[in-house]
């Protein structure tokens, strides 16, 4: 007899929560992707101990109804996409409808949600086995509360660093969507204590305010261009402010944060001459393209992206940047707008 079985769900939505669930800062990421994805413009995120006791993400998105509200802890359980056709041409955060299933195997789950036309759901899971579904009322929106995360996974537990080291992971990632989405209005709160705020009121130069300090913001130029295949903007400190890391150099794809490491060095060398070396400047730079030129299926996590034209983009951002910058450099050119 052959000794080969297929897995039941789930144990392979445990295996896949490997790739996907890497600490708090990773389930935060999803769920507030799904927040994103559900139109909402207002999104609050509240840690307890970093997220590691617990992690609620409230939402005024579209919300779901009863069945929609069970099936998506099913693995493979999208809203997204439908057809291999739709696979090239992804428009939200999320596709692979595996996020809510893979934290569900490894901690304890209550959602609410409701799409605001009837009383709304609440559904109640532990280690991704559902405990109960009941009506509960709820305003339009989405509620939904992660607590011990990996209770039932030890090795991973004990793998994760400190608090503010957890702590810091999620700052860096919030503030990151708060910068790819100004007209969104992002809470964050650590042990009820709140840490981030941003208006929504679309004013990216705002959201570096709240993020990098008024000052900093004060003294960031905007840049803007446009080829055939792609339209970048964004803002870039003048080359007197300066960071020791290239974490202050946002890029984002469509709205959507990425690694990339040609695009970091096109940054870099537009300001070239103008930093000292091992220095590197706040850059937010977005990238808006077909999505049909992007490969974002390249991991589980979403962080990398393929580009078509990579090398006309890199040139495209050299020489953008470049150009604001040096003008920046020649007085008595520009005076920046208070
Ligand atoms: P994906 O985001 O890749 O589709 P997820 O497992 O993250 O997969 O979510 C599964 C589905 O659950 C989504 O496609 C969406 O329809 C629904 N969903 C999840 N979170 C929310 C939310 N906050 N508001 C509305 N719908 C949601
Ligand atoms: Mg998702």
């Amino acid at each position: 007899m052959g000794k080969i079985v297929v897995m039941e769900e789930l144990l392979s939505n445990k295996i896949a929560a490997g790739e996907v669930v890497e600490r708090p800062a990773s389930v935060v990421k999803e769920l507030v992707e799904n927040a994103i994805d559900a139109e909402s413009t207002s999104i609050e995120i509240m840690l307890q101990e970093a997220g590691l006791a617990e992690i609620q993400v409230t939402d005024n998105g579209k919300g779901m109804d009863e069945e929609d509200a069970l099936r998506s802890f099913s693995r493979h359980a999208t809203s997204k996409i439908m057809t291999e056709h739709d696979l090239f041409r992804i428009r939200t955060l999320g596709f692979r409808g595996e996020a809510l299933a893979s934290i569900a195997s490894v901690s304890k789950i209550l959602l609410w949600t409701s799409n605001g036309e009837n009383i709304g759901t609440k559904v109640e899971l532990e280690g991704g086995k559902i405990q109960s579904c009941t009506p509960a009322p709820i305003r339009r929106g989405t509620d939904i509360v992660v607590k011990q995360l990996f209770f039932n996974t030890p090795a991973r537990l004990k793998y994760l660093k400190t608090i503010q080291t957890e702590l810091g992971h999620t700052i860096d990632l919030i503030n990151r969507l708060a910068l790819s989405f100004p007209k969104i209005a992002f809470k964050l709160s650590h042990n009820d204590q709140t840490i981030l705020q941003t208006s929504g009121r679309g004013d990216l130069r705002q959201v570096l305010a709240s993020i990098y300090g008024v000052s900093n913001a004060r003294k960031m130029i905007k840049f803007e261009a446009e080829s055939s295949d792609f339209k970048i903007y964004g803002y870039g400190t003048l080359p007197e402010i300066t960071r020791a890391s290239k974490n202050y150099m946002t890029i984002l794809v469509n709205g959507r944060w990425v690694k990339h490491y040609g695009l970091n060095n096109a940054i870099v060398e537009a300001y070239h001459t103008l930093l000292p070396i091992g220095r590197y400047p706040i850059v937010v730079l977005n990238i808006e393209t077909d999505p049909m030129l992007t490969d974002v299926n390249v991991h589980p996590a979403k962080h990398q992206v393929r580009l078509s034209k990579e090398k006309e983009l890199m040139e495209l951002v050299k020489k953008t940047i470049r150009s604001v910058m040096h003008r920046s450099q020649q007085p008595p050119e520009i005076k920046e707008k208070p």
